[in-house]
């Protein structure tokens, strides 16, 4: 195996992986491994699936569109990562790509869309975003994938809340905590989670809701007006150097 265990190329794959598995590959991962890295069987690969750790596995079988690799040794141990949502109005396109990729990269646990009174786009790809979660997934070396949930009104969302879990929801008026004070505090029981409104802001109704909702609490991200995708990922870096492992080294 030519390339080492910290330059061959990564990808999820969904099956177990144990010493000697064998794994098959998906067309478009056959595709990437022969036609874009050109590499042949007897090349090493990376393997996570979000259960078993980063594992080191070579290319058994390698053809057009199809093949197989197998696990040798396991290079990683799986490790827990921050219990934080995102929810999201759905943005156009290049701004919605940019948030799935980077809050990817910043290690949210879960996405979800949400429907708000003013959110301009009523339409979320799901094969899109899954697509995306995984590359980015790959990319940045986290060893999970986060959940993608189906799109959901934010009133149903608020209506069945699950107990324990604190939401922090973006509050641009001026009326939020500043978030660091907020994550500095200590966190409840059950997980958080991070909401945006849409371009448009949330609506007068939704605010009183999300004000008098006793497990959300608005936090502010500093004096200027930004754009949702900002948002998110001010909130998540935030959240991540205060409550999260944004303060430990990459692949520790
Ligand atoms: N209502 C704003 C307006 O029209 O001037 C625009 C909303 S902003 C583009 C989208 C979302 O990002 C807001 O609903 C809020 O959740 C979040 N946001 C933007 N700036 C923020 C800040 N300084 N503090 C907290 N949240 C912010």
């Amino acid at each position: 195996m030519s390339r080492t265990a910290s330059t061959a190329p990564r990808l999820y794959v969904p099956d177990p992986l144990a010493p000697g598995a064998e794994v098959p590959l998906a067309a478009p991962q056959a595709h990437y491994l022969r036609d874009v890295m050109r590499m042949a069987p007897g090349g090493a690969v990376r393997l996570f699936n979000g259960r078993d750790g980063a594992w080191l596995a070579e290319i058994s079988a390698l053809g057009k569109g199809k093949g197989a690799v197998r696990c040798a040794e396991r290079i990683a141990p799986q490790r827990p990562e921050p219990d934080v949502w995102l929810l999201f109005a759905p943005l156009k396109s290049a701004r919605q790509d940019m948030l799935v990729e980077k809050a990817v990269e910043l290690g949210v646990s879960v996405l979800q869309p949400v429907l708000t009174e003013r959110t301009q786009t009523r339409r979320v790809n799901p094969e899109r975003l899954a697509a995306q979660v995984v590359e980015a997934a790959e990319q940045c070396e986290r060893l999970t994938l986060p959940e993608v949930r189906p799109l959901a009104d934010l009133f149903d969302l608020l209506a069945a809340w699950p107990a324990g879990r604190t939401l922090f929801h973006g509050d641009e008026t001026g009326g939020g905590t500043p978030a660091l004070a907020a994550f500095s505090a200590p966190p409840g029981a059950g997980g958080d989670a991070l909401l945006v409104g849409p371009e448009g802001g949330f609506s007068p109704r939704e605010l009183d809701v999300l004000r008098a909702a006793s497990f959300s609490l608005g936090v502010g991200f500093g004096p200027r007006i930004l754009r949702a995708e900002t948002a998110a990922l001010a909130a998540l870096s935030l959240w991540q150097a205060t409550r999260g492992d944004g303060g430990l080294t990459p692949g520790c």
